[in-house]
């Protein structure tokens, strides 16, 4: 019997987890991908609790990431004269192990590039899903059948739109914009040699801006309406933020004179989305473009956590979509209720000045250490199955 046919949408991090395991129990797998190549460097990610780290070891990546590990990054908070206002603990910003996206998605890539087809510089135009199959039209490859298409494509999700509706019905703006700009500041430096170091950042009411963040080398974010501006116009979308962020002092004025200067910058939303459903037929969602919510929590576990079950659910049935996209579902809608609650802008960025004082005494208090630990115990709020073993004994 010929081998199931997968289309997996999208190569940084659900993309090529998900691929993994679709290899691993005999699917074909196709992954293509928007970028001509994989994206390096990156803001750093993380993962945290028993759950995230099991699903790594499974895969037979974590010694790989912890090599690779950045470190973790106090977030020091000052007022426009520089005096420290507050700490952000590194162990909150950056979990059990943090890593750059990019220096993830090669390690995931690697495990994969060896058997699945990559097409690069590619992506999805159209999707006709059928009885037997779904048609899949791309950008530059001819059309082909896939048996089942999955979008692990992103906030910005292309399969989302094709499949499930237009993104406006599934992605809330929740009034608050981020950029970054430049690497983050492990970016050029051996691994070997992230030592523990610290970020600043500075409110002013609505906005936060910070420098020297393993996130990026600057990081803004700021309270605002829906924008209307182009997604490819970098310059345009520089001038929003310095716009928002002019009249602020501290160290803001530099920043903002270095800006149109530094690579990689990038704007959008801070959006999550939010979906009663996200299998369709013989579609599906893994990650953001199922469950993202910017900044919120823990979105690059959720995206591993969601490829591992979703491929072993597919294994489980015995390639039987019905079935396993019904039980990928139900599990993984149980698993994110708790990553759904965090406010991230309302939090980094309060609108008042007021609320930005209460903000830094609060990070003080033992509200905060709860806080971390609720967010800590949602990571690991799954009956995980252990899916290669059971799959293997039967
Ligand atoms: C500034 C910032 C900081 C973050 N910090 C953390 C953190 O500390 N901890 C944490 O857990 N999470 C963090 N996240 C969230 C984390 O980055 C995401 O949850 C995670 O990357 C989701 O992975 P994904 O594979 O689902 O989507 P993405 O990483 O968004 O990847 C989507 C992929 O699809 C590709 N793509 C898009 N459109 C198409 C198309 N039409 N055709 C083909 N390919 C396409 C993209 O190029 C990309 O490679 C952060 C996010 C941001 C923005």
């Amino acid at each position: 019997m010929s081998k199931a046919t997968v289309l997996v949408s999208g190569a940084s991090v659900a993309g090529p987890a998900l691929a993994y395991w679709l290899h691993a129990y005999g699917f074909e797998v196709t992954v293509v991908e928007r970028s001509p190549g994989l994206r390096p460097g990156g803001h750093a990610i993380d993962f945290t609790g028993e759950v995230h780290m099991t699903v790594l070891e499974r895969m037979g990546v974590l010694a790989d990431i912890e090599r690779r590990q950045t470190g973790k990054t106090d977030w020091v908070m000052v007022d426009e004269n520089g005096a420290r206002r507050g700490l952000i603990p590194g162990d909150f910003i950056g979990g059990d192990v943090e890593i750059l996206r990019g220096d993830l998605a090669e390690v995931l890539y690697g495990r994969t590039a060896g058997e699945c087809e990559y097409l690069f510089g590619d992506t999805v135009t159209a999707l006709t899903d059928t009885e037997h199959g779904v048609h899949v039209e791309f950008e530059n490859a001819p059309a082909r059948t896939f048996d089942l298409v999955i979008g692990c494509d992103g906030i910005h999700s292309r399969v989302r739109k094709l499949a499930f509706g237009a993104e406006k019905e599934f992605v809330q703006h929740e009034g608050y914009y981020y950029a970054l700009a430049g690497g983050s500041h492990w970016e050029n430096e051996p691994h070997w040699q992230r030592e523990r170091a610290r970020s600043l950042g500075c409110n002013a009411p609505g906005r936060l801006a910070m420098t020297g963040g393993s996130k990026a080398s600057q990081f803004y974010l700021f309270a605002s309406p829906e924008l209307d501006y182009a997604r490819d116009d970098l310059d345009a979308q520089r001038r929003i933020v310095a716009e928002k962020f002019a009249g602020m002092g501290w160290r803001v004025p530099s920043m903002l004179a270095e800006l149109p200067d530094l690579d990689g910058f990038y704007l959008d939303a801070i959006a999550k989305v939010s979906m009663k459903n996200f299998v369709k037929g013989r579609v599906a969602l893994v990650g953001d473009s199922a469950y993202g919510h910017t900044l919120a929590g823990f979105g690059t576990g959720l995206a591993v956590v969601g490829a591992y079950v979703l491929a072993g659910e597919l294994a489980l049935a015995d390639g039987d979509h019905t079935v396993a996209f019904a039980r990928y579902e139900q599990i993984m809608k149980r698993y994110i209720r708790k990553a759904d609650d965090a406010s991230p802008g309302r939090f980094l960025a309060p609108r008042t000045s007021l609320g930005v004082r209460l903000r830094n005494w609060f990070l003080g208090t033992r509200g905060f250490t709860l806080m971390v630990k609720y967010g800590d115990s949602a990571k690991n709020d799954i009956d995980l199955k252990n899916y290669p073993e059971i799959i293997a004994a039967q």
